[in-house]
């Protein structure tokens, strides 16, 4: 497949794209970023590697960090995450609060905000020094290690947490946090702020689609569990846009309000996409439109 020649045509074919979406402004510290960058890094399953334009320039990844929070908790806690949180699409937007009422405190997937401060949760619970340890598991799984926080994007939504804070109190009151709300809260909007490149992006998100294995062969999930998990995003990854998503990519992905979008296909590519630009849904608007011309071009798409 001449990935290369492809990655040139879609940069090509977004410049008449006429997009009119806009960077986030939920916090604040994310408002000023240029909204004209765009990359796009393609990992083929044989580790061969394809970028092109802002592809090595890092950005917040925000809610794409949920899948990688999920990956780590099923990999302590095993099936077991489930009873805490559901495996359903929510059809509501990712900072919604109104289905936790009727659902007694169980969200109903990890990728929306409750469901990710309750794998949050369990996280703080696992780990000996959550923060640490989960960078460290990030720089193990990506192979880099200049992975960070950005300390001022975590404090940015610390000072505007109120729907986040709101969201793991009422958690907390249906005993669906065990640990205290603020250092919960603490975990989660560090593991928002994580910046990354189109590249490591590609590359932390490779074990999804080498069956449990990272690009260097340490097996993070059974086979069973990246197919279970690949479904959740499949069907929960990009919120209440999940079903468009699969309607025009047809692959399993994670969304972030940073602007990046992940995607992969099973044993055969990792992509990763950044835009700041966002829908009205909260997902990159060039990204999608990008990720719907690669499987339509490449024909490489599940369904
Ligand atoms: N940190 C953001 C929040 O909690 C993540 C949202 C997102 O990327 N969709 O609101």
């Amino acid at each position: 497949m001449e990935y290369a020649k492809i990655l040139e045509e879609i940069q090509q074919d977004l410049l008449d794209f006429p997009a009119i979406g806009k960077v986030t402004t939920t916090i604040p510290e994310l408002a000023t970023i240029n909204p004209d960058k765009f990359g796009i890094h393609l990992t083929t399953i044989n580790s061969i590697d394809y970028g092109i334009g802002d592809s090595e320039e890092k950005f917040s990844i925000q809610s794409i960090s949920k899948a990688l929070t999920v990956a780590l908790a099923f990999s302590f806690l095993d099936e077991n995450i489930w009873k805490r949180v559901g495996v359903e699409p929510s059809g509501t937007a990712f900072n919604s609060l109104i289905q936790l009422e009727y659902e007694k405190g169980i969200p109903r997937n990890p990728f929306i905000n409750s469901g990710a401060i309750v794998i949050a949760d369990m996280l703080v619970s696992c780990l000996k020094n959550p923060k640490e340890d989960f960078l460290t598991f990030i720089r193990m799984i990506s192979g880099s290690a200049s992975i960070d926080y950005n300390y001022a994007v975590a404090q940015s939504e610390k000072d505007t947490r109120f729907r986040n804070a709101a969201l793991a109190n009422f958690l907390k009151s249906f005993g669906n946090i065990e640990n205290d709300v603020d250092e919960v809260l603490d975990f989660y909007f560090h593991q928002c702020s994580i910046e990354m490149t189109c590249q490591e992006l590609a590359h932390s998100f490779f074990f999804f689609a080498n069956e449990g294995k990272t690009k260097d062969g340490k097996q993070i999930l059974t086979r069973s569990q990246v197919k279970r998990l690949n479904a959740l995003m499949q069907t929960c990854g990009f919120y209440d846009e999940s079903g468009e998503f699969t309607y025009k990519v047809g692959l399993p992905g994670k969304s972030g309000i940073g602007g990046g979008i992940v995607a992969l296909y099973p044993n055969v590519f990792v992509v990763a996409t950044w835009s700041p630009k966002l829908n009205k849904k909260g997902n990159s608007e060039l990204g999608m439109h990008a990720l719907e011309a690669l499987t339509t071009k490449t024909g490489m798409s599940v369904f």
